[in-house]
């Protein structure tokens, strides 16, 4: 039986997890539950899967998961450990009776924990982007240095696991994502800075929490992709690329050096990528749709627009630079995002934001999780700023001519 920790486990991710361990209770079971806001989801989960430790954001909510686990028959005796905040991500994450965290918290909160999985050995199924593109040197030593396993659970980079089986990493001239291109994908480029938040949430092949579905509208998301392949795999930006596959059926392909391509396809259902990541190097039946070869079908590709879509252009740039900038680029995209989605900042502004911060903070190195963070916050003020400073500069007001009057 093996035994999980899932850190997020009420958003996307972590509900597709608990889906997982829902079809296989012989094989999987749950140690602890860490969710943010949402206690009536943790208070459910709590009751099907009788986690020992649930963890919450705030303390503050700790009265309220009590009370919401009575109201669904649970006596206080058959609670589980109850806790709240970072230390107590980290100490679920690391306690002897996890054998695997799956990281799937959105933003740098997920980042410490996973680092300290790391460092205790465990086998972590990482979604979470913030800790490779923020922290990937000190996060890949620390799994490097303490035998841990990272499985990719983003379905490019676990489609680029499962194609780097096929060969040695020695004989692999290119590694290649796909996106799907998002709903902007045939905008053209002069209307971007119109999209609603609606729109941009509006992605056509996969259902994701908001900010990583504005990502995929940017392509930031694809953007943080190539940084984590690069980290995951040990490419240099260079060998990685990225090609547009609106049907998402082709997740990844790795180019061999007798040029050869060998490339992973499934169904776009997170729960497959998931339970490889709970069960290689073996493989089990999974609970996903399987593609009907008796079906007509057309796969398209072709290459990005790096002029329409800036924010990819930006995370080769952050890549090659080094230090901090991708955890630059990381924290002020967060900030943009809520920005655009609080209809304070047009689409077009996510990139301008994240640009003009990766100018004014520059790269530095980190040399621990701690600078890492401090690095995330100073960038995030900056963005913030900005974004303050964009809201109180005059809007300029076209004037009439004399020959328009
Ligand atoms: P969601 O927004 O659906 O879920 C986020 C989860 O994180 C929720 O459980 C939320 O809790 C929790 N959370 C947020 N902030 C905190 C905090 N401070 N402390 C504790 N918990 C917190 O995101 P997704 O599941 O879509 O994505 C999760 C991660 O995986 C992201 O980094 C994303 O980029 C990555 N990813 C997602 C994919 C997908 O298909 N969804 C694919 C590949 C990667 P609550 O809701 O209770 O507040």
């Amino acid at each position: 039986m093996q035994r999980l920790t899932i850190l997020g486990s009420t958003g996307s991710i972590g509900q597709s997890t608990l889906d997982v361990v829902r079809q296989r209770r012989d094989r999987f079971g749950v140690h602890a539950l860490i969710a943010g806001r949402n206690i009536d989801e943790l208070a459910r989960q709590i009751a099907e899967f009788r986690p020992e430790v649930a963890v919450t954001a705030d303390a503050a909510h700790l009265p309220r998961l009590q009370a919401a686990l009575e109201a669904l028959g649970l006596a206080r005796r058959d609670h589980p450990e109850l806790a709240a905040g970072a230390a107590a991500y980290r100490a679920a994450a690391v306690a002897p009776e996890a054998d695997c965290l799956i990281s799937a918290i959105v933003g740098v909160a997920g980042l410490e924990a996973t680092y300290a999985a790391a460092c205790a050995g465990k086998r972590i199924g990482l979604a979470n982007k913030e800790t490779l593109v923020a922290a990937g040197d000190l996060v890949m030593r620390a799994v490097a240095g303490h035998g841990a396993e990272l499985i990719p659970v983003d379905s490019e980079h676990n489609g680029a696991h499962q194609c780097l089986r096929a060969g040695r990493r020695g004989e692999v001239t290119k590694l290649i994502l796909t996106a799907s291109g998002g709903p902007f994908r045939n905008t053209p480029r002069e209307q971007l800075k119109d999209m609603s938040p609606a729109q941009a949430l509006n992605h056509p092949t996969w259902k994701m929490g908001p900010r990583i579905t504005i990502d995929s509208a940017t392509l930031m998301n694809k953007g943080f992709e190539v940084i984590e392949a690069c980290w995951l795999f040990g490419f240099p930006p260079d060998e990685v690329e990225v090609v547009i596959h609106p049907q998402s059926t082709v997740h990844a392909m790795v180019e061999y050096n007798d040029g050869s391509v060998i490339a992973q396809v499934c169904a776009t259902d997170m729960r497959m990528p998931i339970q490889y990541a709970l069960t290689w190097p073996e493989r089990l039946e999974a609970p996903v749709p399987r593609l009907d070869w008796r079906e007509a079908r057309t796969w398209d590709f072709a290459p990005p627009d790096l002029e329409k879509f800036p924010l990819l252009r930006l995370a080769y740039e952050a890549q090659r630079t080094g230090g901090s900038a991708a955890c630059v680029l990381n924290a002020a995209d967060e900030i943009a995002v809520e920005a655009f989605l609080a209809g304070r900042l047009p689409f077009t502004g996510i990139a301008e934001v994240v640009e003009e911060t990766l100018a004014r903070a520059g790269a530095r190195a980190a040399a621990s999780i701690d600078d890492v963070l401090e690095l995330d916050r100073e960038a995030r003020r900056i963005a913030s700023d900005m974004i303050e400073e964009r809201a109180a500069a005059p809007v300029a007001v076209p004037v009439r001519t004399a020959r328009e009057g």
